[in-house]
């Protein structure tokens, strides 16, 4: 790669690196809490309440994900920068190959070219990496839900079955008073 064209994909990888030490310097600041009004103190104001403590934690744990997803990509171009350093970016790690520069324009950190990219299950795993042990609990919310529309319309049903306030004899009640 020439020389020029490697000090953009530097700048672009300082760039990315310093948006996410900003986002992590962010995390941190709001999970200490410090004299804000976010954290424990919160939790006191709604007296305990079941509901709320978990809403909390799961915020918190989210968070930790998302912190480590961060961290994990810092990581990532600081070994990028390393590459740039010895003279081997933009040069696939499997094949050995130059990487396409549009994707590392679009993902400046990348390891490997887009076809053994597609072809290794490890980098799959290796990218998607925190953000994969945060989807269950995602799913989970997702599905909770779901179960509560579907008894929500069962319980309509049964309620339908032994008559509402629309069956006749309500309808007729109402006439006579
Ligand atoms: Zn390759």
């Amino acid at each position: 790669m020439e020389a020029k064209r490697m000090n953009h994909f530097k700048h672009l990888l300082l760039q990315h690196k310093e948006n996410h030490e900003d986002i992590v310097d962010d995390m941190e600041t709001l999970s200490l809490g410090g004299n804000d009004n976010h954290g424990s103190s919160e939790l006191s104001s709604y007296d305990n309440h079941p509901a709320e403590i978990a809403s909390e934690l799961f915020d918190v744990e989210h968070q930790i994900g998302l912190k480590r997803l961060e961290e994990h990509e810092i990581k990532e171009i600081d070994q990028a920068l390393e590459k740039i350093q010895n003279g081997t970016y933009g040069i696939c790690e499997s094949c050995g190959k130059d990487i396409d520069l549009n994707r590392l324009e679009l993902l400046p950190q990348a390891r490997l070219c887009i076809g053994c990219a597609k072809e290794s299950d490890v980098f799959m795993a290796e990218i998607r990496g925190d953000k994969k042990k945060y989807r269950p609990s995602e799913e989970q919310v997702i599905q909770s839900s779901d179960i509560n529309d579907s008894l929500r319309g069962e319980q309509f049903n049964d309620l339908m079955e032994y008559g509402s306030s629309d069956t006749h004899q309500d309808r007729g009640g109402k006439i006579v008073q």
